[in-house]
């Protein structure tokens, strides 16, 4: 049906003839634009498919009527239009200031007030529409188009807002997150100050990848059995070789988070940074190492093999791992002048220049590429939805605890407490995480064992460290590695360490080893 119009109706004369194609009218500036002409309304009406007019029955059209003469702010709005506005805001009273602000556009038509095409709905009807009105779970945007098309009332957006975001189907349905703008990570002041190590799988044998920031050089030992034991004694034997590296870099894997590798790095003194469990790019420069270590395990030598990458310029410092690590060239199976074998000092300020380049370059690569966008950050109390790389649905309602490293998050779940990356994070309202059993949650004692002391710090999520041989973009993940960590202390102090309770360690801004339960795991 078509609402009729009340051709004698003053404020149905003085409808402004709007553009019909926005279907928003616009007002230019003064009522010398207004018609007067019945007909002309009629015509403008009709042209412009007002979709209110036609899809609203007559029952429904009576109800908002009859709700409309209860509303006293819409009788007031209707009372201004057809007598007239005051010349000023300030003389209409406060609650009728966003009518007052689109009073141009109002007009009545049959009892009902309507902002150009729009009917201004009173309050009791509002909950009822904004859910016609997100039927088909459409966006913001969308449903927002949808209101622009029938109805209005002050403050409708936020309302329509709300309404999306706090539907449980549309927050689950939303896409993964957009990959964040990766961070360039400095280049340690020394070799062997920082270093990662991680384990790899390569036919059906584990080895253990360890690699130094600074230079890349890379080093490879078979694990017989995958035990922390094990690990450790192999890094042992690498720090025998290399000196103790000031900041060791691992995942979350239980060889590395036992208390027997807390106790090893107390008793070695070594910092020890974990990075986000499911997010192995805060860990990139062993996750690009273990990628090299697969490639030189392959050949038929892979002794020689890694002998050729050591001695191979990496084009992000301009000089090979072992000029860097070792001071000097390796002799390899190329003929060469014994005077290129003789020990030789490298120009640090050019290497560092050299690499910082080479990160923003493929830094900018990077995020141009993933189109990488920054999340905001997450404050404690928060419900957040999670979805890890490979799941469909956000779900999993949790609350954040803490901030632990730059993007990186202490969330608390029904299942305990979880260490989740930000972008595996997503802000929800309205949704009550799932209780977990009625047996008090022990993490609260924990964490605040956990934020008592001092914050921690960590790897900052999608760090970046560009180094070569292997140069394939489109392949290679971010790489871990952050520019503040340089400037973390060398030595932890063990007395603050808790090597009783079943934990990591991990480090304070000022270079303390702190403890994190085991939950904070996954
Ligand atoms: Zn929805």
């Amino acid at each position: 049906m078509c609402i009729k119009l009340d051709k004698d109706d003053e404020a149905v004369q003085k409808l402004v003839i709007a553009d019909a194609l926005s279907r928003s009218p616009q007002l230019t500036t003064a009522e010398s634009e207004v018609i007067t002409l019945s007909e002309d309304v009629e015509a403008y009406l009709s042209s412009v498919d007002i979709s209110w007019s036609c899809a609203a029955s007559d029952k429904r059209l009576k109800e908002i009527a009859e709700e409309t003469r209860k509303d006293r702010l819409i009788q007031e709005a209707i009372r201004y239009t057809k007598e007239g506005w005051p010349k000023y805001i300030t003389d209409v009273e406060d609650n009728l200031r966003d009518y007052y602000a689109v009073r141009m556009e109002l007009s009545v038509h049959n009892g009902l007030l309507t902002r150009g095409t729009r009917i201004v709905l009173p309050a009791p009807l509002h909950d009822d529409i904004l859910k016609r009105i997100h039927e088909g779970h459409l966006g913001i945007t969308k449903c927002r188009d949808r209101a622009k098309a029938a109805v209005w009332w002050p403050g409708i957006n936020g309302r329509i807002k709300r309404i999306v975001e706090e539907c449980r189907h549309c927050q689950e349905k939303k896409p993964t997150q957009s990959k964040e703008p990766l961070i360039p990570t400095e280049l340690p002041q020394r070799v062997f100050q920082k270093c990662a190590a991680d384990l790899l799988e390569f036919k059906g044998q584990s080895y253990l990848v360890f690699v130094d920031y600074y230079s890349r050089f890379i080093d490879l030992a078979h694990i017989k059995i995958s035990t922390s034991a094990e690990v450790i004694k192999l890094l042992k034997s690498m720090f025998a070789r290399q000196g103790i590296p000031e900041i060791l870099v691992t995942d979350n894997g239980r060889q590395f988070t036992s208390r027997e590798f807390q106790e090893f790095a107390v008793k070695w003194g070594f910092q020890h940074v974990t990075t986000s469990p499911h997010y192995p790019q805060a860990n990139g420069e062993a996750e690009r190492a273990v990628q090299i270590a697969k490639k030189i395990l392959q050949q038929d030598e892979p002794e020689l093999a890694l002998l050729i990458y050591r001695d191979t310029t990496i084009s992000a410092t301009g000089y090979s791992p072992a000029e860097l690590a070792c001071g000097r060239k390796l002799r390899t199976t190329l003929p060469t002048l014994p005077e290129n074998l003789e020990s030789k000092t490298f120009d640090k300020t050019a290497v560092t220049a050299s690499d910082a380049k080479a990160k923003q370059s493929y830094k900018n690569c990077f995020d141009k590429r993933h189109g990488a966008r920054p999340l905001d950050e997450l404050l404690p109390g928060d419900t957040v939805l999670q979805k890890l790389d490979g799941e469909k649905h956000w779900g999993s309602p949790a609350v954040i605890l803490q901030q632990c490293a730059p993007r990186s998050y202490i969330v608390q779940t029904p299942r305990g407490s979880l260490r989740r990356n930000r972008r595996h994070l997503r802000r929800s309202r309205n949704f009550e995480p799932e209780q977990s059993s009625s047996r008090p949650s022990p993490v609260q004692n924990d964490f605040s064992l956990y934020t008592s002391q001092v914050p921690v710090t960590g790897e900052p999520e999608t760090a970046l460290h560009a180094s070569d041989p292997i140069q394939c973009p489109e392949s290679r993940s971010s790489e871990g590695g952050p520019a503040t960590e340089a400037r973390h202390s060398a030595t932890p102090d063990p007395g603050d360490s808790h090597p009783s309770s079943s934990s990591t360690p991990r480090m304070t801004r000022s270079g303390r080893i702190i403890t994190l339960p085991a939950r904070y795991k996954d």
